[in-house]
């Protein structure tokens, strides 16, 4: 028995659960992965304790000599990473290190574009219910409504007649690649900053799977957890010109002190993402979504813009007249874990949708190529065939049972 089984009982065994829950299920939620043993091992330890506001080598208080070498790490790892000049690693997480990148980098009342929400932005891109719709006088753009790809001409046009102050590309739902130097041309035209919220792709960038955005972008924001598959976290990389006010504008305008047991995550996430086999990873990984996108299609399954370029497809569940929301609910009865999704121009509610986002990142961490994962899109369209049948959920998740005791999952137990 552990420590904490004996101690506390209760966490000890939704802990165990959880445990379990995540091996025996298929997590298709595309901004999930399975982080390495190494990296929960840095997460959990001792480094929790230490208090460290600052920087390394400028703290605010003593005892910082080992926190240091992590943070010092971390920076080092990720500019090599992503080819960038400046590194802070200590966002919170991708929510506080855009806030932090708006509070360095723009005044409230200010001017800013980004996608619109319900056609693949993000809540902190300017949404009415978060910090970022209110403070900041946020103007979406959006999709083509024929190829539902990012419409250029609007870009454009929307930036010479608001003239914004920063531009904002990266998204929680896009399957197609992002034109980082068409953005940062059109950002030039009206003295914007260019900034790229990589939150999703950042792990497929790092392998080379994705055209990076740098440097392209003056600033790069980043979550840690989704394909770049380490501890929760966030990340932000800038232009060495933009360095002072990033660090400013974390601590201490939108922070305290710095999570360092993360932080040295981060640095172990980073090592990982240096070698080799991570570049494979994220190449099967997209591997694995155009598997998934050919064989859904082939079943008569309509994607969102025809198919992926990266981790994620959209389905539209309109022609099959179901919804997001059941969709949702009778894969996760067979074991399939994945989330509901407005599609571009969506007509339901954001608790219904007309869609489900896929995603390949975790199925791939645990070891899936082409043809487990044209299995897995199998069972997806079986499922959605036929969402009353009991025996067929049955059998499904029979299958579903047979695929994951296959895989077993690195870093769980
Ligand atoms: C996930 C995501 C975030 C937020 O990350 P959290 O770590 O959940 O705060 C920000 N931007 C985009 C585009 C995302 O997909």
């Amino acid at each position: 028995m552990t420590l904490l089984a004996q101690q506390d009982p209760e966490v000890a065994r939704a802990i165990k659960k959880e445990n379990e829950r995540q091996r025996d299920s298929l997590v298709l939620i595309a901004s999930e992965n399975y982080a390495s043993r190494a990296v929960l091992e840095a997460q959990s330890g001792v480094m929790n304790n230490k208090y460290a506001e600052g920087y390394p080598g400028r703290r605010y208080y003593g005892g910082c000599e080992n926190v240091d070498v992590v943070e010092n790490l971390a920076i080092q790892r990720a500019k090599e990473l992503f080819g960038a000049e400046h590194a802070n690693v200590q966002a919170h997480s991708g929510a506080q290190a855009n806030m932090a990148t708006y509070f360095a980098l723009i005044k409230p009342g200010d001017t800013v574009m980004g996608m619109q929400l319900d056609q693949g932005g993000h809540l902190t891109h300017g949404a009415k219910v978060n910090f970022s719709g209110n403070l900041y006088n946020f103007v979406a753009y959006g999709l083509d409504r024929d190829s539902e790809t990012i419409d250029f001409d609007q870009v454009e046009r929307l930036a010479k007649e608001h003239r914004p102050k920063l531009i904002i590309a990266g998204y929680s739902a896009y399957p197609r690649l992002i034109d980082f130097p068409r953005f940062r041309a059109i950002a030039d035209q009206v003295d914007a900053i260019f900034m790229v919220d990589m939150a999703h792709i950042s792990g497929l960038i790092a392998g080379g799977a994705h055209p990076s955005p740098l440097p392209h972008a003056q600033v790069v924001t980043t979550t840690t957890q989704k394909t770049l598959r380490g501890p929760r976290g966030g990340m932000i990389l800038s232009t060495e010109e933009l360095a002072r006010k990033i660090d400013y504008g974390v601590f201490p305008y939108a922070q305290g002190g710095p999570f360092m047991h993360v932080i040295a995550a981060k640095a172990v996430c980073f090592g990982e993402a240096l070698r080799p086999e991570f570049a494979r990873y994220a190449e099967q990984v997209v591997a694995n979504a155009r598997v998934m996108a050919q064989e859904l299609s082939e079943s008569g399954l309509r994607l969102v813009s025809g198919g992926t370029d990266n981790h994620l497809l959209l389905v539209d569940l309109n022609p099959l007249d179901i919804t997001g929301r059941d969709a949702e609910a009778a894969l996760e009865e067979v074991g399939i874990i994945a989330n509901k999704n407005a599609i571009p121009f969506d007509t339901k509610p954001p608790r219904v949708t007309s869609g489900l986002r896929l995603g390949t990142p975790a199925i791939t961490s645990r070891g899936f190529k082409q043809e487990e994962t044209r299995r897995v899109a199998q069972l997806i369209v079986q499922t959605l065939a036929d969402m009353e049948d009991e025996r067929v959920k049955k059998r499904i998740a029979e299958a579903v049972k047979d695929l994951t005791s296959k895989f077993p999952v690195p870093g769980l137990d």
